[in-house]
């Protein structure tokens, strides 16, 4: 505790005859005291105190309230807990970086889970932090197709398509979040298995969360025939559309994928997209990526690959020796002008696309939600600190609130609300993870609570705290 959080201490107790109504001392299980608060949805951006009782947010005053235990925020922003909807990292390694980078949920929507069930089951009570999945169109097709080569490239019959239908309708009604889907990832799926995914999709209300066909450069296969793809697919059945990672399938076409998005919310279609604040994307190796041609498709060439394990750049002999071996590498291929463009639009979201493991991944795992606060909002001045606070708060809780009512009480600060909260200093926080060291810990989070449980507190991760909730749309019977 500094001196003036000292003072502050002094003050509140000193002022126990004027405490807000509704908040007797043994009331509040915690408050969060002098700090600024922004609240994107009431458009809130001042001074107050936040009470939090039972895990839930119970008064907003700019009077003096007490507690069992008070957290000073004097010179740092009180906002909503930050939602990664686009994480990968689903478990305590993953939910330690998170947290230090000021993130209170997580979902893993883009592959989702085999096992909807399964997956909540093996993590209730586990987690550090809140957790999600989707339905994932990856795991059916693996289910339909075992051999990898089929699973890439096999068109399958109507038979087949029947049966990944009925694999994800099993995980919507164990109460998946939403669908997701990564084409590029299978170039053997149809148009026709896609659209059978998305009509599922729109039959439950669930958001298609989906990573293009095509990324490429050049003609054939832009980064815009893929988004005009999935927006046929999203007309034809009237499912929601989430795009995941845009700069990373547009790389140098970033501003016009946007301005597509922009014009189709502009025209009332239900479409949303996020973006990581990294200059680099990452992925298997081994994966239908890097099949042949990749060079000319992403505009770049060997030495613009890092070897995430080694941090080394590669070369045609260390490029197929991996390949055949198998493992996450770096390409180094999003325009800076991309990147600034995403973050700067208020049509997008940010998500991580991030996951470590044993310490070794993309600084973007441990990094994304710092670097937007403190690169993009106060170096670079990119964004404003309140659409910044919005890009990962209110929207990614409305993108899935009408399939998912928990979320409507989650990515505000609101009476009744959960108190998911994040607390950090606007001149210090900082991300550290580098492609060197993707496992540093970002700076300047102060608290950080997770359903009224404060799991880093004064800059420091506690250990062994384990608040995290499911979040998880309806589970119908049969
Ligand atoms: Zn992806």
């Amino acid at each position: 505790m500094n001196r003036r959080d000292f003072l502050k201490v002094g003050a509140a107790v000193l002022a126990g005859g004027s405490i807000a109504r509704g908040s007797k001392a043994a009331d509040l299980d915690i408050a969060i005291l002098d700090g600024w608060v922004i609240d994107p949805e009431s458009n809130t951006d001042t001074w107050l105190n936040v009470g939090v009782r039972s895990g839930e947010i119970v008064v907003l005053t700019k009077k003096p309230i007490v507690a069992n235990k008070m957290l000073f925020a004097s010179g740092c922003i009180v906002c909503p807990g930050f939602i990664d909807i686009l994480a990968h990292g689903m478990d305590i390694e993953n939910n330690r970086y998170q947290a230090m980078d000021g993130v209170t949920t997580v979902f893993e929507l883009e592959s989702g889970a085999e096992d909807v069930d399964a997956w909540y089951a093996e993590r209730r009570g586990k987690r550090i932090l809140n957790y999600g999945a989707s339905a994932g169109h990856l795991h059916a097709r693996r289910s339909v197709f075992p051999d990898e080569q089929d699973f890439e490239h096999k068109e399958a019959t109507a038979e087949q398509i029947a049966q990944m239908a009925a694999h994800l309708e099993r995980n919507l009604k164990a109460g998946a979040v939403a669908v997701g889907m990564a084409i590029e990832y299978c170039p053997g799926a149809s148009r026709e298995e896609v659209l059978e995914m998305f009509r599922l999709a729109a039959k439950y209300g669930a958001s298609v969360h989906v990573h293009l066909r095509y990324g490429n450069m050049q003609p054939p296969g832009t980064a815009m025939e893929g988004l005009q793809d999935v927006l046929d697919y999203a007309s034809q059945t009237k499912a929601a559309l989430h795009v995941v990672h845009v700069p990373s399938m547009g790389l140098g076409n970033t501003r016009k994928l946007i301005e597509m998005i922009a014009a189709k919310q502009k025209a009332k279609m239900d479409i949303t997209g996020d973006a990581y604040p990294y200059t680099a994307f990452a992925t298997g190796i081994s994966s239908a990526v890097f099949e042949e041609g990749w060079q000319q498709r992403f505009g770049i060439d060997y030495g613009d690959l890092q070897w995430a394990a080694t941090g080394e750049r590669l070369t045609k002999e260390t490029f197929e020796k991996y390949r055949a071996q198998g493992g996450t590498v770096i390409a180094h291929a999003i325009p800076e002008d991309a990147v600034k463009a995403a973050m700067a639009s208020p049509s997008l979201m940010v998500g991580s696309d991030g996951a470590l493991t044993n310490g070794v991944g993309h600084p973007r795992s441990a990094g994304t939600f710092a670097r937007l606060m403190g690169r993009y909002v106060r170096e670079q001045k990119t964004v404003s600190l309140k659409q910044a606070v919005r890009k990962v708060t209110l929207m990614p809780a409305r993108r899935l609130e009408r399939r998912v009512p928990a979320m409507r009480q989650r990515g505000r600060i609101r009476i009744g609300c959960k108190a998911d909260i994040t607390v950090f200093d606007p001149f210090a926080i900082k991300d550290n993870a580098t492609y060197q060291h993707p496992d540093r810990f970002s700076s300047g989070v102060k608290h950080l609570l997770v359903n009224g449980v404060a799991v880093v507190e004064d800059y420091r991760l506690l250990d062994g705290i384990f608040p995290g909730q499911p979040i998880r749309a309806r589970v119908e019977k049969g």
